[in-house]
């Protein structure tokens, strides 16, 4: 294989100094789907994801037909935006290493997955080596709760399995990431004045605090966490509040683990709203709880004889070279694909310090990549 670290240091520049805040792809995509077409994609395809995501664009599909057919065909996956501060990234390299100039986010996460992607179809083409059938899915608004991916249609695909470009590390493969549901509780109590008539009151937040001080929170065993991250209610210090609402969430590895928390949680607060008594016998109401539990994105579990793992392993072993396989704390796109009957694992770019302004990447990483995705499809 021959790489050219110009041309990867090039690409990689340009995507990183294009904006593409998450909703605002549009400009990213344009310019990716023009150097594809001219690089000799077989399909470019746009989907109607921007209904659903509020985005300027759909996600896009590329499809290289490729000369191989003994294999089946494999996808690659990036997400076009970027994190916030995102807008007017100049890249700094030092030597083998590229930073942001350290008032936004570098935008390695994603872009390092993309420009790795360019540089080796550019590799294969230039060699005329004989590819498998390959197809990059390039997603929107990843980093607003995976909205892009949550709204593809996996049916566009001829692709059989695939990756994700987007986890820290190098040789690191994500075989496995928790579903994650979110949760409200509402509890609506009775308001009343608190200096002039407190006994005709139902304190909305006490009732929440007692059944908050009464959840398992925080890591609850090694593959489920709990959460409460938002709590809002109440309108004025002499008010008894009739309404708070808590926000939170759950994951784990094993769903069933998962839905036991949500009923634990939401039978806590039954049990506390039930067992409310008005020590004074002058009310007549109860208070009442609305809770509810939307999947924030499903899990995610591969096998060591899917797929993904097994040409992993193949393509890594005519490198010379060992993969790490791990599971990973949170969701990604490669959730939804999973989800959606494509299995497909995560692979790590190289990206350091993600999500804030000292990101960072070694070229020779993205090289090390790119010699993987290059392997991966041409073994
Ligand atoms: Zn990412």
């Amino acid at each position: 294989m021959q790489f050219n670290s110009d041309r990867l240091s090039y690409y990689f520049t340009t995507l990183c100094e294009i904006d593409s805040p998450s909703k605002e792809e549009a400009k990213l995509s344009t310019y990716l789907q023009d150097l594809f077409q001219d690089l000799g994609a077989d399909l470019v395809f746009e989907d109607d994801s921007s209904r659903f995501t509020g985005s300027d664009c759909g996600n896009f599909v590329v499809r290289f037909s490729g000369s191989r057919t003994d294999a089946d065909p494999v996808f690659f996956n990036c997400h076009l935006d970027v994190i916030k501060p995102c807008l007017g990234v100049k890249v700094r390299r030092i030597n083998d290493v590229f930073y942001s100039s350290g008032d936004t986010v570098l935008g390695a996460d994603d872009k390092a997955g993309i420009a790795i992607l360019i540089e080796v179809l550019i590799a294969i083409i230039l060699e005329n080596k004989p590819f498998i059938p390959v197809e990059f899915v390039f997603t929107t608004c990843e980093e607003i709760g995976l909205l892009g991916a949550k709204a593809f249609d996996p049916a566009s695909l001829v692709a059989k399995y695939g990756y994700s470009l987007d986890s820290v590390g190098v040789d690191n493969v994500i075989i496995g990431a928790p579903a994650s549901y979110g949760f409200s509780a509402e509890i609506h109590g009775l308001a009343s004045h608190a200096g002039l008539r407190p006994r005709h009151g139902i304190s909305a937040i006490q009732l929440a605090a007692q059944a908050v001080s009464r959840l398992p929170l925080g890591r609850l065993d090694d593959e489920t966490t709990a959460n409460i991250g938002l709590i809002a209610g109440g309108t004025a210090t002499n008010i008894i509040p009739d309404y708070v609402r808590l926000d939170g969430e759950v994951r784990s590895h094993d769903l069933a683990k998962l839905h036991t928390t949500l009923d634990l949680f939401k039978n806590t607060f039954q049990d506390v709203l039930s067992g409310w008594q008005d020590p004074h016998h002058v009310i007549t109401a109860r208070p009442s709880l609305v809770f509810s539990a939307p999947e924030q994105y499903p899990l995610m579990k591969l096998t060591a004889d899917s797929l993904p793992v097994v040409r992993a392993r193949q393509a890594s072993s005519l490198l010379s070279r060992s993969l790490q396989f791990l599971p990973a704390g949170g969701g990604s796109d490669a959730n939804f694909f999973n989800a959606a009957g494509l299995p497909t694992a995560i692979l790590g770019i190289g990206m350091e310090n993600v999500h804030s302004i000292s990101e960072n990447i070694k070229l020779s990483d993205m090289l090390r990549t790119a010699e993987l995705v290059y392997s991966l499809l041409t073994c």
